[in-house]
């Protein structure tokens, strides 16, 4: 079909869901063309972004530009606007502001929510951040790390952990230097298992970093500048710090008031963190041809840990974008569309594998050498997570470029890890037999 009569399919987003979305609708492409449109030239690896603090130069092996082909093209911009037939691409250069008006037939929004800086950066809508300014940021942050006599990290999660981990390597030469980690009255990683809080807390614990069990926030800037946080549960308590990174969780970008100013969502469906209520089809409720994957999406129910355990991860992301494409291409066609409830992707990684629910899989990296790595129940801490997690980033960054094949290698390896834990599920379950007399 010549290109100017195939439906255009706009892709906002070229993160995990954006891209998984593009990759999947290229297979198709003798049926759609694609334009996708991301505020950065570039794909960030987001789950590697915390040692880049630490090490700018490492960005360059977990970033990659968005590339094009005759049947995909991409924009470099930000959404500001979309109606139900029409997105706004806006594009700042200094003091130079672009329009570009982007029709489409159907629309996959993939445009995640937002952590607080550096952890996300806060160039790219100004100016069109490169991999270069992008690196010049983390190394702003690194060096406030490494001159700071106090640092504050909110948030006692993964990321929160995490970050810990690396800043007690960044710091450890400095005598003066002091790391606080503020979490929850219920400790560290509060959803993993307790042996997977214990590790993190010791691990820490053992590397000087002073854990405060209550729920921090700000109360004022002292004279010179420096952050005062005290504790909810003890207002005596204040803490004065150089640099404070806010690991609370997802917050909203914005992207979505795009959408409910253009008509294409009510306000109603709006969430907190951003996210849009949609249906398993990952369709919105009032426009058939929209759809919305990855971060940006809340389905019905996806909160219920104990029934689905799921979170918003990048793995989700990806089956999300998947199934929007196939969505996509089966509402053209007029055929039925697919239910997220019978896919991998609310669920990590329930109906991954044939054999149903498997449980929750989490790495966590403390530095380079020691993790914890959660399978479910099963919690294995010290250098097999660090390997893990190591692999993990490589054969993700290759799976995003769309490498065939270390995209299978990494697929396969999961597959086998599914089937271990299932093995192992069963061994644990098992009645044991009684003794023989
Ligand atoms: C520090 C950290 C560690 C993590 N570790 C893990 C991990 O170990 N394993 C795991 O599975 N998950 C991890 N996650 C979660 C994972 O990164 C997210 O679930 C995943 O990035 C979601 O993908 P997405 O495509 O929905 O959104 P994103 O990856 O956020 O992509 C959204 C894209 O949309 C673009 N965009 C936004 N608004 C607009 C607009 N208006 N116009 C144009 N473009 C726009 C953004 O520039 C971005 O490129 C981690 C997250 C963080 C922050």
């Amino acid at each position: 079909m010549p290109t100017r009569m195939k439906p255009t399919v706009l892709v906002v987003g070229g993160g995990f869901a954006g891209r998984a979305t593009v990759r999947a609708l290229d297979d198709y492409g003798e049926k759609v063309r694609v334009v996708y449109v991301d505020e950065k030239p570039f794909f960030e690896f987001t789950p590697s972004i915390l040692r880049c603090i630490v090490q700018p130069q490492r960005l360059d092996s977990i970033t990659f530009d968005h590339d094009e082909t005759e049947n995909r093209r991409f924009a470099l911009g930000r959404v500001t606007l979309i109606t139900p037939s029409e997105a706004t691409v806006e594009r700042r250069e200094g003091n130079r502001v672009t329009f570009i008006s982007v029709p489409y037939d159907y629309c996959v929004w993939a445009t995640g929510v937002s952590f607080s800086e550096p952890i996300r950066s806060s160039q790219a809508y100004n100016e069109p951040c490169t991999i270069h300014k992008r690196s010049s940021e983390l190394e702003r942050y690194r060096t406030k790390c490494m001159v700071a006599n106090e640092i504050l990290i909110v948030g006692g999660g993964p990321i929160g952990v995490e970050l810990c981990a690396e800043l007690v390597a960044l710091t450890k030469s400095q005598e003066n230097a002091r790391i606080t980690l503020g979490c929850s009255p219920r400790g560290l990683l509060p959803r993993l298992p307790d042996k997977a809080s214990k590790f993190a807390e010791d691990w820490l614990s053992r590397k000087a970093v002073r854990i405060v069990r209550s729920r921090l926030f700000p109360c004022g800037v002292d004279d010179e500048g420096k952050f005062k946080y005290t504790s909810e549960s003890d207002p005596s308590f204040v803490v004065i710090a150089d640099v404070v990174f806010d690991c609370t969780g997802a917050k909203s970008n914005g992207a979505s008031d795009a959408l409910i100013v253009g008509g294409v969502v009510d306000e109603k469906y709006l969430r907190r963190d951003g996210s849009i209520d949609i249906r398993d089809t990952l369709q919105t409720w009032d426009m058939p041809h929209f759809f919305v994957a990855g971060d940006a999406a809340h389905v019905d129910g996806e909160l219920d840990l104990d029934r689905f355990a799921c979170e918003k991860t990048a793995y989700a992301a990806e089956e999300a974008g998947k199934l929007a494409a196939l969505n996509v291409v089966r509402l053209m066609q007029g055929e039925r569309l697919v239910s997220a409830q019978s896919t991998a992707m609310k669920c990590y990684p329930v109906n991954a594998f044939p054999f149903g629910q498997f449980p929750r899989l989490f790495v966590i990296s403390l530095y380079k050498y020691d993790g914890i790595l959660c399978l479910g129940p099963l919690v294995i801490c010290g250098k097999l997570p660090a390997l893990t997690k190591f692999l993990i980033e490589f054969l993700g960054v290759e799976s995003a470029k769309w490498n065939g094949f270390w995209a299978f290698i990494f697929r396969s390896l999961e597959y086998i890890t599914y089937l271990l834990a299932y093995l192992f599920q069963i061994l644990l379950t098992s009645p044991r037999r009684p003794a023989m007399h």
